[in-house]
């Protein structure tokens, strides 16, 4: 990564000192000076799998991962490895619980209808 400090860019707001919540006072990633967390501009496909995979061994080892995790996919997080995940792999997660939660939407749909023509 360009900027050595680039890691510590994609740690949101409510990660600074200000609100020092268990999850990000405790990230792995706020003491990783290797830039894995965010793509330089121009980053050639291998090198990016390799950088991503480094930073998902770091996550994989996070006290925090679930919270970093989930905090991505509400924000939603655009770029970076969040969470031991990619933001293609964050998308792709994301459609999962959307058809999820359209499938339970129309599971109770139809429930009332059967019950009310019970
Ligand atoms: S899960 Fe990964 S990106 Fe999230 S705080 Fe931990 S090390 Fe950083």
């Amino acid at each position: 990564m360009d900027d050595p400090r680039a890691h510590v860019a994609h740690v949101p707001a409510q990660r600074g000192p200000a609100d020092d919540s268990p999850w990000h006072s405790n990230a792995a990633c706020r003491r990783d000076e290797a830039g894995l967390f965010f793509a330089p501009s121009k980053e050639p496909t291998a090198a990016r799998l390799a950088r991503e995979e480094q930073a998902k061994r770091v996550c994989a080892r996070c006290p925090v991962l679930l919270e970093c995790r989930e905090h991505a996919l509400l924000q939603p997080e655009p770029y970076g490895v969040w969470g031991g995940l990619t933001a293609a792999e964050r998308r792709v997660v994301l459609a999962r619980r959307r058809r999820r939660e359209q499938e339970l939407r129309e599971a109770a749909r139809v429930g009332s209808q059967i019950a009310a023509a019970g």
